[in-house]
């Protein structure tokens, strides 16, 4: 084996370049390093990005979850419905309130919630959807919008795989519910740990600025605070970063869907599912490229050999109903969701960033052509 074949292909990496980090030291010399000028010019782009007309930073993708569930009313003894093939802050948000998770099943290719499954889960405790765009691909919006309009159910949109994806030939965001977004170093876009939720309510968006910032009031000085809020602010160095990241982001994902395409053509005659192609109505932006093995095949006996490569792979995505702590808290278990507990026992993340070279995917798509036939 040369030296080359035993680089390690790592599963995800930013992109970062000069001008983040002239703008980081820009704000680093400034002195001002939170609720500076930093953080409403961030905003104002990703708001701009994704079609909507107010967006509010955060310190993770999680807290603007968490976020969006006060914004929506989100009380004790409530249910909020969500699918559990996801991260687990798509649950988790609920729990923080008080609320019960109730998890629907997905469509096996979409990999997204199957809004009949979702309308079958409703109990008059039912009182917000959170509704995933897994893998950057766009859930079934017009069909969940009119579930939750039916039933006077609250949307909440999880985008936070899908900055930069469109439904029906407009970005997620901007269809006129809140949206949370992230910028952790795997995602399309960082700013370190970060995210934000965009809204088209000036009263909406006014209560997560107030939440986020330990419950001041806009009319209040530091040390009145008007409500229970949190410290949910996001940093004014973070803040830079993100908006040279947001510069390249047309960039950035181009570069991304090339890679996927790539990876595409040189899966063709491997066994495995690639990811569901776009359509007219949904236009994915590149999160990650996650196969699908088939049934019976070893997993973890794939991921060995590729990793024995120094291929990085991961299992995307395990089932949150499945999670240790969630068995134990609700006493879910195997077989309440059949599709998800199907994906998540076959899916599987390959290396996946915007400037992985194609020597690098010929390398990997070998290795699992290899595996394939070895297990
Ligand atoms: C990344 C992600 C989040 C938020 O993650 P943070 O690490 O808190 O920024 C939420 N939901 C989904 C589906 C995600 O992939």
């Amino acid at each position: 084996m040369t030296s080359v074949d035993t680089d390690r292909i790592n599963l995800s990496a930013p992109w970062i370049d000069e001008r983040d980090e002239e703008l980081v030291l820009e704000v680093l010399r400034s002195g001002w390093l939170s609720l500076g000028p930093t953080g409403p010019r961030f905003e104002a782009l990703i708001a701009d990005a994704v079609g909507a007309p107010y967006a509010a930073a955060v310190s993770s993708g999680t807290a603007g979850l968490h976020l969006c569930m006060h914004l929506v009313g989100v009380e004790p003894g409530d249910e909020v419905i969500t699918s559990s093939y996801s991260f687990v802050a798509s649950a988790n948000c609920a729990i923080y309130m008080g609320a019960t998770p109730v998890f629907a099943d997905i469509d096996p290719h979409t990999y997204n919630l199957d809004p009949a499954a979702v309308e079958a889960a409703i109990t008059p405790r039912t009182k917000a959807l959170v509704a995933v765009d897994i893998f950057g691909y766009p859930a079934e919006y017009d069909e969940l919008i009119a579930i939750c309009e039916r039933h006077g159910i609250a949307l909440v949109e999880d985008s936070c795989e899908a900055l930069g994806a469109k439904y029906k030939g407009k970005p997620l965001g901007s269809h006129g519910y809140p949206a949370t977004w992230a910028f952790y170093p795997n995602k399309q876009m960082t700013t370190g740990e970060g995210g934000a939720v965009t809204t088209h309510d000036e009263a909406q968006h006014e209560l997560i600025v107030s939440l986020r910032n330990q419950g001041r009031l806009e009319t209040s000085s530091w040390l009145q605070h008007g409500r229970l809020g949190y410290n949910y602010r996001l940093d004014d160095l973070s803040a830079a970063l993100g908006i040279g990241q947001i510069e390249k982001l047309d960039r950035i994902l181009e570069a991304r869907r090339e890679v996927a395409r790539r990876y595409d053509d040189l899966l063709a005659d491997v066994d495995v599912e690639t990811p569901l192609a776009d359509d007219e109505d949904h236009v994915r932006s590149w999160f990650v490229y996650v196969v699908k093995l088939p049934a019976g095949v070893d997993r973890d006996g794939v991921m060995a050999r590729l990793a024995e490569q120094g291929i990085a792979t991961a299992p995307y995505l395990p089932s949150i109903h499945l999670q240790s702590y969630m068995r134990e808290r609700y006493g879910f278990a195997e077989g309440m969701l059949p599709v998800s507990e199907d994906c998540s026992a076959r899916t599987m993340a390959l290396p996946f960033h915007a400037r992985l070279e194609r020597s690098d995917q010929e390398r990997v798509a070998e290795a699992l052509r290899g595996a394939l036939q070895g297990v």
